[in-house]
């Protein structure tokens, strides 16, 4: 049995004073969510001050990135025993917006998921296709070559992971995937996991509100979601976590 979980992914976006208030204005109203996960992933600068806030909660601490390497000169980057340190339960790797506007290849995202898997934490790996791609009809293609680095590097600990499906045309677009659309692709990457599959849980990202969230999980392959400007808002959060 999969425990559904919804990560919020806050992006660029935040303050320490603006993260005060959003997370005390969660945590008023956090009874009742007991049967979903929940995790938020403000940006690393941010995680040491988040985790305090969150400490004695159950929500739990998320991060949108880590590096492929362990230590040394890659200058900006953040290594994944760094945010172990910081008590990240789950990273973020290959968002969108990292394959987008920092040319990251799916090689390189699943030496980046490996990283955090040997620091203890679970990689989020996101896959999604563009709009001229599904226009296209390369979907599916497209799924799963960003998938195969992965499934070849993890081999027997790939159960571990979560994926997050995120069509790239309904990120931040207000434009979400029908549930119908979303549980034919997660149903593919579920077939794509093998042996695995049962195991991993596959979150659904782009557009994420309380209006479309309990559609899309009762879907059988939908395990929760990846939100990310709902996030933001307090009692929207709230409401898809209720829902999961
Ligand atoms: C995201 O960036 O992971 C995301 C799903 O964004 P939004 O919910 O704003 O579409």
């Amino acid at each position: 049995m999969r425990r559904s979980l919804v990560m919020g992914n806050w992006k660029m976006n935040g303050s320490l004073a603006a993260n005060q208030v959003l997370l005390e204005a969660l945590l008023a109203k956090w009874q009742g969510v007991h049967k979903a996960e929940v995790a938020v992933a403000p940006v690393s600068l941010h995680l040491a001050q988040v985790g305090q806030l969150l400490s004695g909660s159950n929500i739990q601490l998320a991060a949108q990135d880590a590096s492929a390497h362990a230590s040394g000169a890659f200058t900006g980057e953040v290594a994944a025993a760094m945010l172990s340190e910081l008590d990240c339960r789950y990273v973020i790797v290959g968002h969108s917006e990292r394959r987008q506007y920092h040319a990251e290849s799916s090689e390189l995202v699943a030496k980046k998921a490996k990283a955090v898997l040997a620091e203890g934490m679970v990689p989020v790996v996101c896959v999604g296709e563009t709009l001229s791609e599904r226009d296209a009809g390369q979907t599916l293609a497209v799924i799963s070559e960003q998938l195969s680095p992965v499934i070849a590097l993890f081999g027997a600990s790939l159960a571990q992971i979560v994926v997050a499906y995120e069509p790239v045309w309904a990120i931040g677009t207000g434009k979400t995937a029908t549930p119908e659309q979303a549980q034919a692709v997660h149903a593919f990457i579920r077939d794509q996991l093998g042996a695995a599959g049962e195991q991993v849980r596959i979150l659904y990202g782009g557009s994420v509100k309380p209006a479309n969230a309990e559609a899309l999980f009762a879907k059988t392959d939908i395990d929760g979601a990846l939100v990310g400007g709902a996030a933001l808002k307090a009692d929207d959060f709230y409401a898809i976590c209720r829902a999961a």
